[in-house]
């Protein structure tokens, strides 16, 4: 049964708070309260230019760093053996911790050296700078090359009711890897959808409740919705005190609007 703050693998807290666009002192009130609200993974990015702030929200927050999951991205620019490690130190220093849980290639890039790339990564891992290493954005060839190359725990990619990524879950449940889910609100969009309303109704619960409990109930999935509102932040991380049966999980499945396969 899946419970708050379950970890996938026993590593990746199954929900997690998504900080893009959350920059300054919003940033760091919303990250913070999301902690104390209970979320316990917290996903940033080089290229959010707010790592400073989510840093100062988990030194405020008080909660030990071992029950913290913290995922930083390195930005397409520093995606060289010399940069990884450079720009890595420097998400250490603005977050303000001596690890980072799980680093991850923000974006695969035409120039981009897959191999290379991953030994450096594998390199800070061994050291103990990061604890696993992943990539985001990969379709499930790239994923699944990526896997084959080093230890890649994680793809994070756009996953929603509208945008599904079965392949990619395929590769990850075929390897015991995890899939981050981005975007899993499309963005609030998913709030208003009358078929996920309908279902919620029967639990008691919104839109935005049922789609990311249907992610997560794919198994392998981690769900990070972004929330500057803290009535969203509570409402999202609501999702363990109900269950969507198959019949539903089958009307949800047919929602996917994209032909995209990332
Ligand atoms: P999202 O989580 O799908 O949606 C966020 C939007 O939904 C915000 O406008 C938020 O409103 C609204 N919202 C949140 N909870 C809601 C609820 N219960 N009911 C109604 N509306 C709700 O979109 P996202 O920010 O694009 O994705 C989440 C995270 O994934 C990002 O923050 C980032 O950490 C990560 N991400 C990664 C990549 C990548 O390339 N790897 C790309 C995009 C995103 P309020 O803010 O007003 O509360």
């Amino acid at each position: 049964m899946l419970q708050k703050n379950s970890r996938i693998n026993r590593i990746v807290p199954v929900i997690g708070f998504g900080t893009w666009a959350l920059t300054g002192r919003a940033c760091e009130e919303a990250t913070e309260s999301a902690i104390r609200i209970g979320y316990r993974h917290i996903d940033t990015a080089q290229i959010y230019g707010n790592e400073k702030e989510v840093g100062k929200a988990i030194k405020n927050a008080g909660v030990s760093r071992s029950d913290l999951f913290i995922t930083t991205k390195i930005a397409t620019d520093n995606l060289n053996a010399h940069r990884i490690k450079g720009s890595t130190m420097q998400s250490l220093r603005k977050l303000g911790v001596d690890y980072i849980d799980m680093l991850l290639i923000h974006w695969p890039v035409p120039q981009m050296d897959l191999e290379a790339c991953i030994e450096s990564m594998k390199l800070l891992k061994e050291r103990g700078i990061v604890l696993h290493i992943g990539v985001s954005n990969f379709g499930p060839e790239l994923f699944r090359e990526a896997i084959g190359i080093g230890p890649v725990l994680n793809n994070q990619v756009k996953f929603s009711p509208y945008h599904h990524q079965m392949k990619n879950l395929d590769v990850a449940k075929e390897n015991n890897k995890i899939i981050t889910a981005y975007s899993p609100l499309e963005k609030g969009r998913i709030a208003g959808d009358t078929t996920l309303s309908e279902i919620g109704k029967r639990h008691h619960k919104s839109a935005a409740q049922v789609a990311l409990r249907w992610l997560i109930q794919l198994g392998h999935v981690a769900v990070i919705p972004k929330a500057g509102h803290e009535r969203h932040r509570i409402e999202n991380f609501e999702i363990f005190d109900f269950e969507l049966n198959n019949s539903e999980i089958k009307v949800i499945g047919e929602l996917d609007k994209s032909k995209i396969t990332i």
